[in-house]
């Protein structure tokens, strides 16, 4: 069963992923004051980001009930480090294969996961959020590791994944949790 739900994660498109214990995942409320910095202008700004997604140690915590996961990575080639284009159109993509793996997973029969990938929700052009309005695909947004105070480099090496790929390429990560004893490890 562990093996059919990586090969699926990879059939989406990903470079790489592996599965990794629930404890040997790191958090850190931290990164909650990274978010709020507002680098990636969407602090505030999306249902699914900081800080209408929740309160950090609420997060956390309810990521520490599930047991085990499938980190997740995708990497894509930059022209140079300034290639902010070649950045978002990598974010967008990766974004559309979490949420293929994501609505293969429910229609798989899976329930009662947690998924979590790149900052900012991506489903909606706009986020509703900045309108005023309510969330259009609340069932479906996904929000993003960091959010829920990830620690993603940390992270990545517990799992054996590289954090960066070299020179010129952007890599995007996501997370699958699960809390069923036929995935989990004891
Ligand atoms: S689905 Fe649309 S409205 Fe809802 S959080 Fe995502 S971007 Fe915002």
């Amino acid at each position: 069963m562990r093996d059919e739900l990586l090969d699926l994660t990879l059939a989406q498109g990903f470079d790489r992923a592996q599965w990794i214990d629930g404890d040997q995942i790191v958090l850190d409320r931290s990164f909650r004051s990274h978010c709020a910095s507002n680098a990636c202008g969407l602090y505030g700004r999306c249902y699914m980001c900081p800080p209408d997604v929740g309160e950090i140690d609420a997060l956390m915590a309810e990521l520490r009930r599930y047991r085990c996961g499938i980190l997740y990575q995708s990497v894509f080639p930059l022209e140079d480090s300034f290639d902010f284009e070649g950045m978002q159109a990598g974010g967008q993509m990766h974004s559309a294969r979490s949420y293929a793996l994501d609505g293969m997973l429910k229609n798989a029969g899976y329930t009662g996961f947690l998924h979590l990938t790149k900052g900012g929700c991506g489903l909606c052009v706009v986020c509703a959020k900045t309108q005023g309005k309510p969330c259009r695909f609340q069932e479906k947004a996904l929000s993003s590791l960091e959010a829920y105070g990830v620690n993603v480099s940390a992270t990545a090496k517990n799992a054996g994944l590289p954090y960066i790929a070299g020179a010129n390429t952007v890599t995007y990560f996501g997370l699958i949790l699960f809390k069923e004893n036929a995935l989990c490890r004891d």
